[in-house]
């Protein structure tokens, strides 16, 4: 039986259009971008239509459009990760670090969202979310500075990685500065969707 109740935000054409090159120069067929981006969202282009985007991106983005997602009864129930820190596309020291929930079912979807996206890498960091998947888990509030900082410590990242910088859910935004006070380290809010934060990693890579 597939269930609906984990909502996993999909790629919308505003979540797309942040990651297309925005020239607007019709190259791919489409109006605009956003025309495009709307096509990409309902699977009716393809990303390699854009000759103006970086590959490194448009294979980012083609491999999280591609993932077709059902969530069964099995997989919805609250089980946990009892795995301290998870090894995301064989991450280097200046890999991205990724804050999360221990709910079972998040860990199977943002670890296949990954595996089709391989040129972006991470190390992701379950905290204690008592197994429920970060849309729930925020309205609880139950990812709290304290929280995050209690995975951040035995997860042992900080030995592995040579910055000290994490990426938080988008749906617990407003715990950053306190968490900042509390770890010192630098707290970015990330992207609400999983299937964002490929593209969002790999944005963030060309900038540097
Ligand atoms: S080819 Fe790329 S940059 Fe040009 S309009 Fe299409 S999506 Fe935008």
């Amino acid at each position: 039986m597939v269930v609906e109740e984990v909502d996993f935000h999909s790629l919308s054409p505003e979540i797309i259009l942040k990651y297309l090159p925005g020239k607007d120069c019709r190259n791919c067929g489409y109006e605009s971008c956003l025309g495009f981006a709307k096509a990409l969202s309902e699977g009716k282009a393809s990303v390699k239509d854009c000759p103006e985007m970086a590959i490194m991106m448009s294979e980012s983005l083609a491999g999280a459009l591609s993932i077709k997602l059902e969530v069964h009864e099995a997989d919805a129930s609250m089980n946990t990760t009892s795995d301290g820190l998870i090894e995301l596309n064989s991450p280097s020291e200046d890999s991205s670090v990724l804050i999360t929930g221990n709910s079972g079912v998040t860990i199977k979807v943002l670890k296949l969202i990954f595996s089709n996206t391989p040129n972006a890498s991470a190390f992701l960091i379950p905290t204690e979310t008592k197994g429920f998947t970060i849309d729930h888990a925020a309205g609880m509030r139950l990812m709290t500075p304290m929280t995050v900082m209690r995975g951040l410590t035995s997860s042992a990242v900080a030995a592995r990685v040579n910055h000290h910088k994490m990426i938080i859910p988008g749906l617990c935004a407003g715990i950053e500065k306190q968490l900042e006070q509390m770890t010192g380290w630098t707290v970015e809010v990330g992207p609400v969707s999983g299937f964002e934060l490929p593209a969002f990693i790999i944005d963030k890579m060309e900038k540097r």
